[in-house]
């Protein structure tokens, strides 16, 4: 048999793997059985050996939309399942029915298949809902007031907060807590029926209030609330804990590897206890599930808690939970962010037990990789002064033939329109050059890209000064494509769209919603540290073809960046646009 220690763990894998791959050497599950659906010892005991070599699950709570902190545990938790040969279940942790709803259940849903993940496995579908369980949790927690294991506390809050006592000192135990198994089943069944009131009581598990684990003092595991539940409606009175539902919400999936963020590493010893006693009552069978725990992902630049997206979205710091600018998965996508990015950025981070933060630029480089690859590129003149080519025969217009994408010639080229008349960028004209500068300036040459070389003859200004109009003269056989076109060489190299052939549009130019790596740090209010400039609209001139862009469509400007066409506000033939990320870091110090 081989050691966690001495089990090899592959290049470029993580600890998580290290432990599936030991428990698959041993053998751990070759006996589980899967009776096709969740359930308890007897229910599984009717099945066949589980076809899926490991089961993991992902447990959103639907009281809110996914983030990217999520990416990374729908990224671990399928990935895992794909790469081991098992099955993931997307399991909606609704234990909690005063913040939930069917639109987050939805959204979820929609995000984790558009991530590139899926929960079905043949017939089977493997998508849950904990609150279907909340019968067997209901037994299980009669099991275990009748094997002494639980009682009836009615106890203040305030009283049981005070006995639980301190990180240095051992708890009291209640004073109810040796009621009998009898009084103790009577009263959890008038909690139930509805005879007891909100607040008045709460069912314990009976463990040890002296235990050096806080969480291992008598935790409450069952509470009173008369509450509406978007799945169950109003056929509970009384709801689990979330330390108490979860591990039988694993226990009931099969599921081998329950992976959670640290915070519960100090629910674990819980999660054991009551798996086993339940394995004890006959309830569950072995092999039963095991949690591990694994950093959370702190990503710069951005928050992550639900609390405060919530703020950001209802105090209208934002248009809305798809906001470009939000880190939801709804507004990555909006934005232009690609599942093949969130999948190589998981990768890229991996999972380790440390809490650390990640730089946002880790993120955008894997977006910017995934886009070189898959991006066509267009021409698109973000901030337009004119350029005449003086000697250029007026009305006639010119196939120029641009590649759709340098590192994909089987993508091919369109064709684009050379006139008299063009749009180039403001910034690709100096009057007076700095040093270094190689584009257009008085008297110099410069290649318009697919094009011909051009010689600048002069330009003229508005009364303010600014640049308008820029004059040059084209050298006939310098054409690109032609064999004159290397005869002279120029350094410089701009973009151009035809004046008569462009398409105007409106572009969002988004950049970071905070200005500080860790917003609200500190005594800082989160709110204060929002960048006032991460969006700003442009109105851009585009290659003509873009005006048929659909909803979605990606595209790399040449020397911009990624931009997506809007999937909410593009209408048929007048798409907008959204910056996803520049082509380089513009933040890097
Ligand atoms: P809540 O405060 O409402 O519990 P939550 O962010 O934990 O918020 P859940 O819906 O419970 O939301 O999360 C579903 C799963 O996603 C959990 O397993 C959780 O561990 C994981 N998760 C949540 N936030 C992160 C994060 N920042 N990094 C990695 N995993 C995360
Ligand atoms: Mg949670």
């Amino acid at each position: 048999m081989m050691s966690a220690e001495k089990t090899p763990i592959p290049a470029g894998s993580n600890f998580i793997r290290g432990i599936i791959d030991r428990d698959l050497a041993e053998n751990k599950f070759a006996t589980k059985k899967w009776a096709g659906s969740p359930g308890g010892a007897s229910h599984q005991a009717t099945g066949q050996v589980d076809t899926a070599k490991i089961r993991t699950r992902f447990p959103p709570e639907p009281n809110g939309y996914l983030h990217i902190g999520h990416a990374k545990s729908i990224c671990l938790n399928f990935g895992l399942a794909r790469d081991y040969d098992g099955i993931c279940h997307l399991r909606f942790d609704d234990t909690n029915p005063e913040k939930e709803s069917q639109e987050y259940v939805d959204s979820i849903t929609e995000m984790v298949h558009w991530l590139g993940f899926g929960w079905e496995n043949g017939k089977e579908s493997n998508l849950y809902f904990a609150s279907d369980y909340f019968e067997f949790m209901y037994q299980s927690a009669e099991a275990l007031i009748m094997d002494g294991h639980a009682y009836v506390d009615e106890q203040t809050a305030d009283e049981m907060r005070i006995n639980r006592g301190t990180l240095t000192e051992a708890g009291k135990d209640s004073p109810y807590r040796n009621r009998t198994v009898e009084e103790n089943l009577k009263l959890f069944r008038e909690m139930r029926d509805g005879k007891q009131a909100d607040g008045s009581m709460v069912l314990r598990a009976k463990i040890d209030m002296a235990s050096p684990n806080i969480n291992m003092r008598d935790p409450a595991i069952y509470r009173v609330r008369r509450a509406h539940h978007h799945n169950t409606g109003d056929t509970w009175r009384i709801y689990p804990m979330y330390t108490f539902a979860h591990p039988i919400e694993d226990a009931l999936e099969q599921i081998t590897h329950s992976i959670c963020t640290l915070e519960f590493e100090d629910q674990r010893p819980f999660y054991d206890w009551l798996l086993e006693r339940l394995a004890e009552a006959g309830l569950l069978a072995h092999p039963l599930p095991h949690q591990y725990e694994f950093a959370r992902l702190n990503l710069t630049y951005v928050v992550l808690s639900k609390r405060k997206l919530i703020q950001l979205v209802e105090e209208k710091h934002v248009s809305g939970w798809d906001d470009p600018r939000l880190p939801t998965l709804a507004g990555a996508r909006r934005r232009g962010y690609t599942p093949e990015g969130f999948r190589l950025f998981a990768d890229r981070i991996g999972v380790s037990k440390a809490d650390s933060w990640i730089e946002y630029t880790i993120l955008e480089d894997c977006m910017r990789e995934t886009l070189n690859d898959s991006a066509e590129r267009r021409i698109a003149v973000l901030e337009p002064i004119k350029l005449v080519i003086d000697n250029y025969e007026d009305g006639k217009s010119e196939d120029c033939f641009a590649p759709n994408h340098p590192l994909k010639p089987e993508l091919g080229k369109r064709t684009i329109q050379l006139t008299k008349e063009l749009w180039i960028e403001r910034e690709d004209f100096m009057e007076v050059p700095s040093k270094g500068f190689f584009r257009l300036v008085p008297d110099g040459m410069v290649r318009l890209r697919y094009g011909y070389v051009v010689k600048c003859t002069g330009f003229e200004k508005d009364a303010a000064g600014n640049v308008t109009v820029v004059h040059c003269e084209y050298l006939p056989d310098t054409k690109s494509g032609t064999a004159g076109a290397d005869a002279i060489k120029v350094k410089g190299n701009i973009h151009w769209v035809s004046t008569s052939h462009a398409y105007t549009c409106e572009i969002r130019m988004y950049d970071r919603l905070f200005k500080e790596a860790h917003p609200g740090e500190g005594d800082r209010d989160f709110l204060d540290d929002i960048n006032p400039n991460s969006a700003h609209t442009i109105t851009a001139q585009l290659e003509l073809a873009l005006k048929d862009a659909k909803p979605s469509d990606t595209f790399q400007f040449e020397r911009h960046g990624y931009f997506v066409a809007d999937r909410k506000d593009s209408v048929a033939g007048k798409p907008v646009f959204n910056r996803t990320v520049t082509l380089r870091d513009a933040w890097q110090k």
